[in-house]
Order: structure tokens, then sequence, then C-alpha cells
């Protein structure tokens, strides 16, 4: 066997497989377009069995070569009859190529006449024509559409011109036979490349189909843009479906119809062409309630008994139904109206079923995602409600603390001096019992009005507008030192400090915080004299200050606790005081933007730190 012959063999097996395969595929699913595929690849593959036939000589070959002939110069009629798929053209074209085809039988069915190589160019010149004319309109059929459409159809545009220039190998062939050698399984080589292409174009194997959907859906999903505002969202998302919809399929218009549950009034949500699905509304009614209760993406063709006649008078060929559901709700019905019949109605159908899908899911996200910013503004809302309601409590507190304290500090003060003039003015008439109940009330009273001017300090710090300004620390310090003179001299406390800075603070609350925390380092002391040293420090955009004595220190599971309003360690017998000292300090500390807390070791002494943060100037500080 030459390697000629070897290609010839193997082209009549591809081409014979081929066709096998089409038939299949057709019996399998029957389809007006799988009967045209199946007999487009039977005029290829007919010829070659024929072949094959003719020389293990089983059939007379004679006979043989004319059907083959007949099939072969069929197949730009049966193109031509799928081309009527994707664009229609005048019917007339259609008889012309039928007709020459059976011309061109004829004449080898009559003998070529007196110049041979010429009718067998004239025959092969006339089917690459036909030929070329289909090439010509599975072009212009594949501009206009995309993604897997626009593949498939580019595909038979290639194959188609590759069949064409079999057909013109022919011709040259017949006019110079000394190239026959070269030509024949050239020109079979280029069927056969042709035919695959045809066969890969109509019926791709599944995971190609797949492959070529999710590409297609993968990029509408990175096109499709989140709708952007809640109200009127549907519309949006159904906007850019139908326009995807519509390229998808070549379709002529596209849109999505909704019927309302309770009134049963069906309404065009969006189209690209508002008129035809108003009639379709109007005419359809029943096919549409059809699909709306069935959920199942069907098609119709003109040629269906009862659907036909809608279509009619909706200027199509053919529809597409496809609902747009997720499982618990169904938000309408993508309709793709068709000018022709579809090349691969099955695909299409698909195709918009996953496009539908996509959007059914955006829509259900989006409707998720309106539904927690309800909530999280209704949440805000109840917050801000109840903070503005705290402020308020809060704030009538603080008055109520400032104005009673204030109040009581006029009774307390006629208390205190009328016991004292009872013990000024009638000491002989007091026994010693009754000079030591004086004694106690007089001690008691003094220990309220102590509670009530430290409550009324509390309450200025937290009422009083700040004034922040630069402060020279180190005079703030001695100021505070000078004031607790009297109880520095009278332990014998020793005070030493770091260079103090500048910083822009609140003087009268910088004053509260030295002096309560210096004021505990001496009232807390133990039996050593006091040593307290005050340190400053700048770190990370804060002063932090710090007040270190070597007193009797505190437990650590008090550390927090110290700061709250009216906590003590101890007795009045023990330490006098009111627990207010430190929840002034802490205030003073938080209306800085600081913080203040403490380390301690029992019997060895405590450090108290509180930071400022740094401000360049006063207008920086806290409102
Ligand atoms: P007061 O001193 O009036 O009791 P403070 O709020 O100033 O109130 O202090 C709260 C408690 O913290 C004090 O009762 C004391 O037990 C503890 N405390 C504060 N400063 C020191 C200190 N420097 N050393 C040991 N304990 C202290």
């Amino acid at each position: 066997m030459s390697i000629s012959e070897i290609i010839a063999f193997n082209t009549q097996i591809i081409f014979i497989l081929l066709s096998s395969f089409a038939i299949v595929d057709y019996i399998r699913h029957p389809s007006p377009r799988r009967r045209d595929f199946a007999l487009l690849a039977s005029a290829l593959g007919i010829p070659f069995a024929v072949t094959l036939l003719g020389k293990l000589q089983i059939v007379d070959s004679s006979a043989l070569n004319i059907i083959g002939a007949f099939m072969l110069f069929s197949q730009p009629y049966f193109l031509y009859r799928l081309l009527q798929y994707v664009r229609p053209g005048p019917r007339v074209i259609g008889f012309l190529i039928l007709a020459g085809s059976v011309v061109c039988c004829l004449l080898i069915l009559l003998g070529m006449g007196p110049n041979p190589a010429l009718t067998v160019s004239l025959i092969f010149g006339c089917c690459a024509l036909a030929e070329a004319y289909s090439t010509w309109g599975f072009y212009r059929g594949m501009q206009g559409t995309a993604g897997t459409l626009r593949r498939r159809l580019r595909i038979i545009t290639i194959s188609s011109a590759i069949f064409t220039l079999a057909f013109i190998i022919n011709v040259v062939k017949a006019q110079i036979p000394t190239l026959n050698a070269v030509a024949t399984p050239v020109a079979q080589l280029v069927v056969t490349i042709s035919a695959i292409l045809f066969y890969v174009a109509f019926i791709p194997p599944r995971s190609w189909r797949r492959a070529w959907q999710m590409e297609e859906l993968t990029e509408f999903v990175s096109q499709t843009t989140l709708p952007s505002a809640n109200e009127g969202f549907t519309k949006e998302s159904f906007g850019q479906l139908i326009q995807k919809a519509l390229l998808t399929t070549n379709g002529m218009a596209s849109g999505v119809l909704k019927r309302d549950e309770t009134t049963g009034v069906w309404s065009v949500l969006a189209a690209t062409n508002d008129d035809v699905f108003a009639r379709m509304i109007q005419h359809g009614q029943p096919f549409l309630e059809q699909a709306w209760q069935q959920r199942q993406a069907t098609y119709s063709l003109v040629s269906d008994a009862s659907e036909g006649q809608l279509l009619q008078v909706l200027g199509a060929q053919t529809w597409l139904l496809v609902p747009i559901h997720t499982k618990e709700r169904l938000w309408g019905l993508l309709v793709v109206l068709l000018k022709d019949r579809s090349l691969f109605i099955d695909d299409d159908l698909r195709m918009l079923e996953l496009l539908a899908q996509q959007c059914a899911l955006v829509l259900h996200n989006y409707r998720l995602i309106g539904e927690l910013q309800q909530y999280s503004e209704q949440l805000e809302h109840k917050v801000e409600e109840r903070t503005e309601a705290l402020r308020r409590s809060n704030e009538e507190l603080r008055r109520y603390a400032y104005v009673a304290s204030h109040d009581l500090q006029e009774p307390l003060r006629t208390v205190t001096s009328y016991l004292q003039l009872i013990e000024q003015r009638y000491p002989d008439k007091l026994d010693d019992e009754g000079k030591e109940f004086i004694a106690f009330a007089v001690d008691g009273a003094v220990r309220m009005k102590n509670l009530i001017s430290d409550l009324l300090v509390y309450s200025r710090v937290e009422n009083r507008a700040r004034s922040f300004a630069l402060l020279d620390v180190e005079a703030v310090l001695n100021k505070s030192i000078l004031v607790l003179d009297a109880a520095i001299s009278e332990n014998e406390a020793r005070i030493t400090h770091d260079p103090m800075p500048k910083i822009v603070a609140d003087e009268d609350l910088l004053m509260q915080l030295f002096q309560n925390l210096i004021a505990n380092a001496i009232k807390y002391r133990s039996a050593r004299p006091p040593e307290i040293h005050i340190g400053a420090n700048c770190k990370d955009g804060f002063w932090t200050f710090s007040v270190r004595d070597n007193g009797i220190g505190i437990d650590k599971q008090f550390l927090e606790r110290i700061f709250i309003i009216f906590q003590r360690l101890h007795t009045a017998e023990e330490y006098p005081g009111t627990g207010i000292g430190l929840a002034v300090c802490r205030k003073a500390a938080e209306l800085h933007g600081g913080r203040i807390w403490a380390e301690s070791e029992v019997g060895k002494g405590t450090t108290f730190y509180f930071t400022i943060p740094v401000r360049e100037t006063v207008e920086q500080s806290p409102a």
C-alpha cells in the first residue's frame, strides 16, 4: 500500500465513522437540525463508503459511483439547508443549488461530453461556488453573536471554507492532470480536516460543550455588576441578563416577564423590545401560565401546532422560555425570541438556564444583603436611642449629685457650728458622756463635710468645661506639692521628680491628679518615712507620668477596684478618706484622652501611672 493509498483508506474510515455518529445522534435525539446535519455527514460519508465497497468489489461499482457522486455533489445543498438556521436566504438559491447537484449527477450518468476535463472542472467549480456562498453566510451569521454560538459558527465557517478549497483543488486537478499524484491526497486530507471540524461544531463531546458553557458563564459572572440601588435592583440585574441572553442565542428580542401571584396579572420587568412582549402577554398567556406553573425551561417552534400562530404574530420562528428561580422564589420568566430556527437549540436552552440561575442567585444574595442592611440600620437606630437615653439619665444623675452635694453643705455647716457652740457655751452643763457624744457628732459631721466636698469635686470634674493650654508640668507639680505642704512636713516625706516636660493639658485636672496621688502616697505610708518620686516619660505619642511611693502597697486583686467611686480598702478609723480621690483621678486622665492604672507590691510600695496624649497645639485637644 502506497502512502496515498493509506491516506485514502484513513479518510474513508474517518468519513464513514463520522457520518455514522451523526446518524446515531439523530436517531437518539431526533430534531430537524440533527436530521439536516446527518444528511450533510452522509453526503460526505456515503461517497467514501461507496468507494470502499467498490474496491472490495462487493457491489457493482458503476452503480455505486452514481450514488456516491450524487451524495458528494449534494453536500453543498445540505450545508445550505443548515445555513437556513442561521441566516435564511432566498428559496431560489436553495433550488438552484439542488438543481445544480442533480445536473452534475446527470452529467456523470449520461457521460462527460466531448471534453470530460472541462465538464469535471465545471461540476466542481459550481460546487465550490455553492459552498463558498454558505461559507459567507455562516461568516455573516457568526458576526453579532457571542460566546459558545460564535465559537461553533466560526468552526463551521472555517470547515466549509476548507471544503470549498477541496472543490477548487479538484478543478485544478482536472485541468492539470500531472498534479494528480499530489492533488488527490491533498484534497482528501483537506476534506478530512473539514469533516472533522464539521463534526466538532455540530456534535462536540459533552465535556467540550460543558467547558464552553462554563467559560461563557464565567464571563457573564465576571461582567455582572452588583445592582447599585436597593430600589429597582431586579430591573438592573434583568437588564444585564436579557442583553447576555440576546447575544448568546443571536436572538431578535429578549425579556423578563412576571406574574403577580395575587392578581394573576402579567407584566414586563425588562425587555429589549417592549411592544413585542406586550403582544406576547396579550396573546400568549396560556403558554406563559403553563411555563410559570411548571418552572421548566422549554422552547417552541413556528412549526408547533398551538404555539406556531403566536410566534407568527410576534414575527419570530422560535421562542425559548426559562424560569429565573431559586428554590424559594420564582423571580420571573426569561423569554428569548429568535428570528430563525436555532442551530443548537438544546445548548441555547441549557446556556440560558445557566445564565438565569446565575441571575437568580445574584438577586437572592442581593435581597439577603438588603435585609441585612435593614436589620443593621434598625439595630443602629436602637443603639442610638438607648445611648441617648443613657446619656440623658447620666446627665441627670450628675446634675443631681452636684446639686445634692452643694445644697447639703449649708445645713451641715449649721449642724456643725451649733454643735461647736454647745461645746463652747455650756462646758459646765455637759457631763463627760455628753461631751463625748458631742465629739462623736462633730466627728461625724466633719466626715460628712469631707464626703460632700469630695463628691462636689468629682461632679465638678465631670461637669466643668475643659480648658486646655500649654502647661509647664514642673510648675503645676510644684503648686500641687505646695498645697500638700502641711502633710509633707508632718510625715517628713521626701519628694523627688524627673525633669518635667511642657505639655498641652488642663491645669486643674492635672493638679487634681498630682495632688490626689501624692496625698495618697503620704496617707498610705508605712513605718518608713515616705519617699515619693514623680517620673515622666514620652513614648508612642503619649506622656506617661508616674507617682511611686514606698508605702503599705495594695493587694494585686484590688488594683482595678480602687478606681471605682466609694471603693476603699480600709475603714475610716484605720485611714480617713471617702473613696473618691482615685475616681477623680481616673476621670481627669480620661478627659485628657489618657488612662490610669497602678502597680504595687504589698509592704514595698505602689506606683500609679497616668498617660496624656502628646498634643502639639491646643486645637488638638478633645472637645
Ligand atoms: P481614699 O483615699 O479617700 O480612701 P482613694 O480613691 O484615693 O480614696 O483611694 C481608694 C483606695 O485605694 C484607698 O482606700 C486605699 O486603700 C487605696 N490606695 C490609694 N492610694 C494608695 C497608695 N498610694 N498606697 C496604698 N493604697 C492606696
